[in-house]
C-alpha cells in the first residue's frame, strides 16, 4: 500500500466519494449531517448532494456538507 492516493485508514482509493461518503475515519462526524440530509429526502451521496438536488434544497445540503467538512477537519485537507 504505497500509493499515496490510497486512504491510509481503509486501504482503498481515497477519492472524493470515499472520503466524504465512505471513509471509516469520518464515520462519527458524518452521522449527524447525513441524518439531516436524509431527513430532507435526499440521499447522502455526492451526485445527489451536488448535482441532483432541487434548487430549493441546495442551500440546506451545502450547509450540512459544509458542517461535515468542518467537523472532520477535511476543510484543511480538501
Ligand atoms: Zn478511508
Amino acid at each position: 500500500m504505497t500509493d499515496s492516493s490510497d486512504c491510509n485508514v481503509c486501504g482503498v482509493e481515497a477519492n472524493l466519494q470515499h472520503i466524504i461518503m465512505e471513509c471509516k475515519k469520518y464515520e462519527n462526524a458524518r452521522s449527524r449531517p447525513k441524518e439531516q440530509v436524509e431527513k430532507s429526502g435526499i440521499q447522502f451521496r455526492i451526485k445527489e448532494l451536488i448535482g441532483k438536488v432541487a434548487k430549493n434544497k441546495q442551500r440546506e445540503t451545502v450547509k450540512y456538507l459544509g458542517q461535515y467538512v468542518k467537523d472532520t477537519g477535511l476543510i484543511d485537507v480538501l
